[in-house]
Formats: structure tokens, C-alpha cells, sequence
């Protein structure tokens, strides 16, 4: 197979099997002689191009990414003019233009006098952690210092970094690291929640939650009306809640934030992920006036922490490029019919092929449960996710499982055309599969 490339594709491969170490990735399978690793070299829309010229459909947005499509020329050239300004200014010490009308621009999102600060790092783990941090300094410095403790969902994920990790409650990433972070009580519904004990409830700073839907819990949406009854409940026992919508934020879930869709306002907001439009990394931290205050007055009350890259203005252009490409697209607006049209052709996919077990779909986004002919999950060595995904490939989409659920959810820019050409490709994907 190998020899059939291209010199600069070999060579590539080569190189990376001996000195790169990729996320999430069993290195022996991925360095094997018949894994063809890909090697992207270019986006244009939703589309991306391997070395080897083949194009694709980017099915999964580049890892939940992109938000209005690889290569657009707004993104482009806000980047390009920050560049020839200074593509990195500290925002310890300084402050620059882009940083400031970003957080004029997230904050005006939401009611004045609601979620009006913001906290920049640089990526979704930190976003997190920031958020978490400041749950913690804010109970100490408000005279509730046994607040130290955090509520999250079973099967959530919230990031790699420590603190962001003892939140997960996927066992098979964090089991090894439990133990080492924060101290999270893990529930798995609402109806759990409240059934903890006073006593418990008394020691919690905050709660945790993916809003709408858990993303690597196999793309698992929550009951419409949860997240409203989770903020009621947090207002009652005095708890934060704290949003994740690193994934969920900017359209992905048809409304701009996913809080939105249930008048919902957090204590604290973490974006990423689709915040540059999927260009660069950047984080943002939003928080209430009231949280802010705790952190004014003595030297001691003040937030210690921040990144070399904190506010970086590349990625702060980008986003403010990406924010104004809603308003000119209308990306919103567009948005319904896609996920109808989404809807409509999953749904034909499942009647078409039986091994679709189900179809998960929150806005824009899609997880295809894939199962054995009589309902049972298949055996996980087997890695049906995997094999699909792989089959997929050759029909020119390129997306990743969760175990046996295929994701689609492709940038929000994705025409109709070519969510007909991801479904069909899924489609002769999953009719490889042996029964
Ligand atoms: C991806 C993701 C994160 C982590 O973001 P990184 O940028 O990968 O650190 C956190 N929370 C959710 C919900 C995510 O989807």
C-alpha cells in the first residue's frame, strides 16, 4: 500500500510512526504496516483534501470544531490582519483591542447584569478548570469554605487536565487518575441529585453539566426540561451551576448556546472548541458580576492563574471574525432546515439499515447507534464503530466513533447536498458489515 503514494506521503508516514504520539490512540495499532494513517493538507468549506488529493466531507468537524466551514475567507483574512498588527500580546501585565470586543461580544449574549465576565485560556480542559477554580476561591473568600466539593454526571467529560478529568465519569479514561483530582460526587439524574442528603449537598460549591447533551457519552441528549429543573435546583440549595458548552456552544445545538434553548443562565459558562470557529485554540471562562466581586478588595482575594497564551489575539480575531460571520450568513437562520433535513435522512437510514439500532440527534448533531440484528450491543473487540468509520473513509466522509455510535455532525455551514453524500456514504458503510 505504501508504495502506491507519493514520495512526500511515505516519507510523512514515516516520520510520524517514529516520532509523533497521537491522543486518545493505541500507538501499536496506529504505527502497524497496514494502517494508512491520513494526512490532511487542506480544508475548503466542509470539505478536506488528504495528501494522496482524495477528498472528503469533514463529518465530525474536525473533532467538534468548525463552525462555518476550513478555509473561509472572513476567518482568513481577520487572521492575516491581526497577524501583520502582533500575533501575541500578554494579557498579564496588558490588554489589546480583539480580547476586549470579544468579551463586550460573549457577554452581550446574555441579560445585562447576568454573565458579564470573562475569563480567556486556551482550551476546553482549562476552560473548565478556570470555571472549577474559581467555584472554589469564590466559596472561601464568601465565608463557606466547606463548599469544596463538585457534582457531575455519570459518563460526562469535561476535558484531559486533572482537574477537568476527576469531573469525567467515562471509567475507561479516568478510572487510572481517580483518586488524584477533585472531589466529585457522580450522579446519573436529575431524580439522583435529589436524592442526595442535606449533609452532602451543604459541602458542594457546584454542579457540572454537558447542557442538552453528553457529547462522548455516545451523543446522549438529556430530557427537554432537565436542564431548567437542574438550574432550579441549584438556585434552592444555594449550589453553582457550572455549563460545559465546549461542544455545544456557538449553533451547534441550533440555538447559539445550548442554554438558550431552556432560558437557562449558568454561574459560570465555558466555551471553546467552535468559539475561533474551529481556527485556533482559544478558551473563554464567563461568570456572573456577583462571582467577580467575591474576587475584589485585599491582594489575597485576586484570581492567581492564567496561561502564557491567555487572550491570544490570533484566536481572539478569529473568534470575533467567526461571531460576525453568524450575523452575514445568517448561520442560525439556515440552521432548522439542515437539521430537518438531517433528521429526515437518518431517519431513512435507519429503515434502510437494521443494524441501526438508533439515531441521537440534538440540532446539528448525530450519534448512530449501530447494533446486532436482535438489539444487542456488539461484542466491543469486534469495534463495529471502528470498521464503519474506516468503510466510510472510502466513500469520502471522514468521522469517528464513540464505541459502536457513529457521530455526524458536520460544520454548520454543510449544505444539504452534503448531508445527502455523508448519509449515503454511511449507508454503504454499515451495509458492510456482516450480519
Ligand atoms: C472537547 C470537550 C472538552 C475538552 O476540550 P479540549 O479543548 O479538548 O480541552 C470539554 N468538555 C466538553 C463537553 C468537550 O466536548
Amino acid at each position: 500500500m505504501l508504495a502506491s503514494m507519493r514520495d512526500d506521503t511515505r516519507r510523512w508516514i514515516e516520520a510520524d510512526r517514529a516520532h509523533c504520539w497521537h491522543p486518545f490512540t493505541r500507538q501499536a495499532e496506529w504505527c502497524a504496516p497496514e494502517h494508512e494513517p491520513l494526512i490532511i493538507v487542506r480544508g475548503e468549506g466542509a470539505s478536506l483534501w488528504d495528501s494522496e488529493g482524495r477528498r472528503y466531507l469533514d463529518g465530525n468537524s474536525t473533532i467538534w470544531t468548525n463552525i462555518h466551514g476550513h478555509g473561509h475567507p472572513a476567518i482568513n483574512e481577520a487572521i492575516t490582519k491581526q497577524l501583520e498588527q502582533i500575533s501575541h500580546v500578554s494579557f498579564l501585565g496588558f490588554t489589546h483591542p480583539t480580547a476586549i470586543e470579544l468579551a463586550e461580544k460573549l457577554c452581550g449574549f446574555f441579560p445585562p447584569h447576568t454573565l458579564e465576565r470573562v475569563f480567556y485560556s486556551d482550551d476546553g480542559s482549562t476552560a473548565v478548570e478556570c470555571a472549577l477554580k474559581l467555584a472554589l476561591q469564590y466559596r472561601q473568600q464568601c465565608g463557606e469554605p466547606e463548599r469544596k466539593n463538585f457534582i457531575a454526571f455519570a459518563d460526562g467529560y469535561h476535558g484531559d487536565t486533572l482537574g477537568a478529568a476527576s469531573l469525567g465519569g467515562v471509567n475507561r479514561f479516568f478510572e487510572r487518575f481517580k483518586g488524584n483530582g477533585y472531589a466529585v460526587r457522580h450522579v446519573d439524574s436529575l431524580e439522583t441529585l435529589r436524592s442526595l442528603p442535606n449533609s452532602e449537598l451543604q459541602e458542594v460549591a457546584a454542579v457540572v453539566i454537558e447542557p442538552l447533551i453528553q457529547g462522548v457519552n455516545e451523543m446522549r441528549p438529556w430530557p427537554t426540561g432537565m436542564l431548567a429543573q437542574l438550574r432550579a435546583w441549584c438556585d434552592m440549595h444555594g449550589i453553582h451551576l457550572i455549563l460545559d458548552e465546549v461542544m455545544t456552544g456557538f449553533g451547534r445545538t441550533g440555538a447559539m448556546f445550548a442554554c438558550q434553548k431552556e432560558g437557562v443562565i449558568p454561574d459560570f459558562l465555558c466555551l471553546a472548541k467552535g468559539l475561533t470557529g474551529g481556527y485556533l485554540p482559544l478558551a473563554a471562562t464567563l461568570t456572573t458580576g456577583k462571582v467577580y466581586e467575591a474576587f475584589l478588595g485585599s491582594a489575597d482575594r485576586a484570581f492567581y492563574y492564567g496561561h502564557s497564551f491567555s487572550a491570544n489575539p490570533l484566536g481572539c480575531a478569529a473568534a470575533l471574525a467567526s461571531l460576525k460571520l453568524f450575523e452575514t450568513e445568517k448561520t442560525l437562520e439556515k440552521l432548522p432546515a439542515k437539521i430537518d433535513h438531517l433528521r429526515a435522512g437518518l431517519a431513512d437510514l435507519k429503515a434502510r439499515r437494521p443494524l441501526v439500532h438508533e439515531v441521537r440527534q440534538c440540532g446539528f448533531v448525530a450519534g448512530i447507534e449501530l447494533r446486532q440484528i436482535d438489539g444487542t450491543k456488539f461484542p466491543v473487540e469486534s469495534r463495529i464503530g471502528e470498521q464503519v468509520c474506516r468503510e466510510a473513509r472510502n466513500h469520502g466522509l471522514l468521522t469517528r466513533p464513540i464505541l459502536d455510535t457513529i457521530v455526524l455532525m458536520p460544520p454548520l455551514c454543510t449544505s444539504v447536498t452534503e448531508l445527502d453524500h455523508a448519509i449515503a456514504a454511511l449507508n454503504k458503510a454499515i451495509s458492510r458489515i456482516p450480519r
